[in-house]
């Protein structure tokens, strides 16, 4: 019998958002104030003011191809990354989860960053050997999380939306969204901002419980 298959998000759930962070909010605004010589906080300022005028629902914004252009900051989106790369840090729950979890499930990645910003960080810990397919919206379809994102993740895994089991830590597009298409999916909520949500868990051991696999306590 074929392994039922996880789909996961990865930023805020396999890898911590302070990457994303250093190159959105330090690394572009400073390369912005260099280009353009204005001070940091100016840079910073008039590139979160052009962030929020895209806003997290134009695949856009999630493209940093896009705004190194837009900005026209005249460097290599792959070079940049790979400057940073050390700074990906992974949640403590992920290795011994991921490693138990293997053995029943099949993984996979579900983000909505582009593939040259998941290849990053799946290098961190060897984490790519764990998942079987990797799926970027922005890169894949040109969407954010949608309905239409995961419809087309089902189809391509060739399931049922009801037996792809989904977790992730953005309530709207790693829970509301799949739910909606049919998906089992799972609330991870790290900071206990949304406790009454029904499928939600508070890491991934809790997660790994609910799949009916138990992490010792102190493995890594
Ligand atoms: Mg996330």
């Amino acid at each position: 019998m074929m392994k039922p298959v996880i789909s996961f998000d990865l930023d805020g759930t396999i890898v911590k958002p302070d990457f994303n962070d250093l190159i959105w909010l330090k690394v572009v605004p400073s390369l912005y104030a260099r280009k353009y010589g204005i001070t940091f906080k100016e840079a910073k300022n008039r590139v979160t003011k052009a962030y929020s005028g895209i806003g997290e629902r134009d695949v856009r914004w999630y493209r940093l191809d896009f705004w190194l252009e837009r900005f026209q900051l005249e460097v290599d989106q792959n070079e940049l990354l790979e400057k940073y790369t050390d700074k990906v840090e992974v949640y403590r729950d992920v290795l011994p989860v991921l490693k138990k979890l293997r053995c029943n499930f099949r993984m996979v990645i579900s983000s909505g960053m582009s593939d040259e910003f998941i290849a990053v960080k799946l290098r961190k810990c060897s984490l790519e050997k764990y998942f079987d397919q990797i799926f970027s919206a922005a890169s894949l379809l040109e969407v954010v999380k949608t309905a239409k994102f995961y419809r087309s993740i089902c189809a391509a895994l060739d399931l049922k939306p009801g037996s792809l089991i989904h977790i992730g830590d953005h309530y709207q597009m790693d829970y509301l969204t799949p739910r909606r298409v049919g998906l089992d999916a799972y609330y991870l909520d790290r900071d206990h901002s949304h406790c009454r949500v029904k499928k939600r868990v508070g890491d991934l051991v809790e997660f790994a419980q609910k799949m009916g696999v138990s992490i010792p306590p102190g493995s890594s």
